[in-house]
């Protein structure tokens, strides 16, 4: 779906605005924090924590569980990526800390996920809690379905 013609590119820009989050943070960027970001951000599909757990072993770096989730949540907390509720998955995020409203297409054939953002879809949500005397936190919107690349090859 993402057809990036580049995926190189889109792993450096996210490595590298990380790096300027955290620096302007205040915060360490540590090599597992850089190694697990770079893990996830190895395709534009979700990744699942024993997944990163099966690929450091790969690289011979055994963190423990604990390590790695705590290093999930720091970049979580960070806006660096974000977790798919209905997958119990990790996505990096395309643009850290411009939103907090997120939108994630889901394409079940390519497994790939793109984030959008839609003012206006974040808007109705909003006036939706309002009314109803709730304060949204968290608003994480998965919608799954198929990408227009995955529908043409099923056409051919
Ligand atoms: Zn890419
Ligand atoms: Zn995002
Ligand atoms: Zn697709």
């Amino acid at each position: 779906m993402y057809s990036c013609s580049d995926h190189k590119s889109c792993l450096s820009d996210a490595l590298h605005v990380a790096d300027k989050i955290c620096q302007k943070k205040g915060l360490r960027f540590t090599s597992l924090r850089k190694i697990i970001l770079e893990m996830i951000w190895s395709n534009h599909e979700p990744s699942k924590a024993y997944d990163i757990l099966d690929k450091l072993k790969d690289v011979n770096l055994s963190a423990k569980p604990p390590t790695v989730y705590r290093t999930l949540d720091f970049l979580l907390e960070n806006g660096l990526i974000h977790k798919l509720n209905s997958l119990n998955a990790y996505i990096g995020c395309s643009h850290p800390l411009e939103h907090n409203e997120c939108f994630f297409l889901f394409c079940q054939e390519c497994k790939e996920i793109k984030e959008c953002c839609n003012k206006e879809l974040a808007k109705a949500i909003n006036q939706t809690a309002s009314n109803n005397k709730f304060q949204p936190m968290n608003i994480t919107l998965e919608i799954q379905g198929e990408c227009q690349e995955c529908t043409d090859k099923a056409r051919l």
